[in-house]
């Protein structure tokens, strides 16, 4: 749950960075387009968002 649950913060936040940063943050290579790329891997590494719930769908009573 945690681990889902930071990955889709983090990616909220840093979306809202990039964001901030408008064309300078897409375009350059900075530290908010490195930290856009990097969080994606806590959604993707050592199993997905997607198997997370999948995980968490077969907890009873969850
Ligand atoms: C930089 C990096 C470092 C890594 N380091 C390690 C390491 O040290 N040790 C280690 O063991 N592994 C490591 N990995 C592997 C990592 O754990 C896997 O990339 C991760 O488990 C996802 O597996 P996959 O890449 O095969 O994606 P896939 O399993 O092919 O999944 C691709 C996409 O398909 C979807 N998907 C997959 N399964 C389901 C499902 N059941 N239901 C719905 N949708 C689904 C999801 O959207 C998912 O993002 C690393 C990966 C990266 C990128």
């Amino acid at each position: 749950m945690g681990k889902l649950y930071a990955g889709r913060l983090i990616r909220r936040v840093v979306d809202g960075c990039l964001q901030m940063f408008g064309g300078t943050g897409y375009i350059n290579e900075n530290i908010v387009t490195r930290h856009y790329r990097d969080t994606r891997l806590l959604s993707i590494g050592g199993g997905a968002d997607e198997v997370m719930g999948d995980v968490l769908s077969k907890i009873e009573g969850f």
